[in-house]
């Protein structure tokens, strides 16, 4: 989590060995550095209140100017929500750009339907291509590596719980790769994606790092790296979920979600005094999240996104938490 737990909830999933992160929500980012930044190529925003949502134009504003593809995710209404972002700005010099960013925007209607659109800098973001997709379950991303799957919860508004599964987990050893005289690099990437798409033994892998402003490169089979230098264990998961009033329904969607994670981030927002005030705002109180990450079997529970109204008692908020995810409350 980028911010504190009174602060705008922000999810910075960063891929090991790869130039490679993943944004939920978009809320206040200022924290993140730029080369972080540049790193991200899909943003999950829950729904557009401000403080999941505010800091979309900061993102644009770091990348403006490289050849980047953002890919964009949000509840119904989501792409009018990003075109109106974009009209806000002046766009008259953008046909001088030598490079073009791009954004492509989806926006979940149902487990299986969604809408995209794409807005081009060199056009000045109109918007374009916009298309209808067949989604399956409410899978939103699907790569060799992993996959990203969405739950429309209700929060008087659509809001989005993500739920991210990792096939496989591809570990490198760093000291074996040492041992045999090579770096880490850009490289492993692609070394991990042959592991991912079950490449034959005898797939070339070309190692390439930088060494005193030189590339070095050396070429190696994937069953060579295989046995010696790569580990692989069972996938991580996790399940992010913000702003969802504890109703049957939210519960049943949360749990399905959240079953079985390894991490589940979950707003904690008010204290359990306050549950009728949580409802009616359509929040979960510390207790219900705990109660949830109890249910759903989750192994880590990080309560996140607690409500300013109790900034003095962060305290209460996470033991009330942390009793009901060990069945204490
Ligand atoms: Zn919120």
């Amino acid at each position: 989590m980028l911010n504190g737990p009174f602060d705008d909830p922000v999810l910075f999933l960063d891929f090991l060995f790869e130039r490679r992160a993943m944004l939920f929500d978009v809320g206040s980012v200022r924290a993140l550095a730029t080369r972080k930044i540049l790193r991200i190529s899909d943003i999950f925003v829950s729904h557009a209140h401000m403080d999941h949502f505010n800091d979309l134009d900061w993102v644009l504003r770091i990348c403006l100017g490289r050849p980047l593809e953002l890919r964009l995710y949000g509840p119904a209404g989501f792409i009018d929500r990003v075109e109106h972002k974009l009209a806000a700005y002046t766009w008259n010099l953008v046909r001088n750009y030598e490079t073009d960013l791009t954004l492509h925007v989806m926006e979940l209607h149902a487990a299986n339907r969604a809408l995209r659109a794409s807005f081009r800098l060199r056009t000045g973001f109109e918007r374009e291509q916009q298309i209808q997709l067949e989604l399956r379950d409410g899978v939103i991303l699907r790569e060799a590596g992993f996959e990203v799957r969405a739950e429309i919860l209700d929060h008087a508004v659509p809001c989005l719980g993500f739920r991210v599964d990792e096939h496989r987990h591809v570990n490198i050893w760093k000291d074996r790769l040492e041992a045999r005289g090579l770096r880490v690099g850009p490289w492993l990437r692609t070394l991990k994606g042959a592991v991912l798409e079950d490449r034959d033994d005898s797939t070339p892998i070309t190692a390439a790092w930088k060494e005193d402003g030189e590339i070095i490169s050396r070429e190696m089979s994937l069953g060579e790296l295989r046995g010696d230098v790569l580990h692989i264990t069972p996938g991580q998961t996790l399940a992010y979920v913000v702003d969802a009033g504890y109703t049957p329904d939210n519960r049943d969607r949360i749990l399905r979600l959240a079953k079985g994670v390894d991490l589940f981030f979950c707003e904690a927002a008010f204290l359990d005094e306050e549950a009728d005030r949580a409802l009616e705002k359509r929040h979960l109180t510390a207790r219900q999240a705990g109660i949830l990450a109890r249910e759903a079997g989750v192994k880590r529970f990080i309560p996140i996104h607690f409500s300013p109204r109790h900034s003095d008692h962060e305290q209460t908020l996470r033991q009330e938490a942390a009793r009901a995810f060990e069945g204490l409350a």
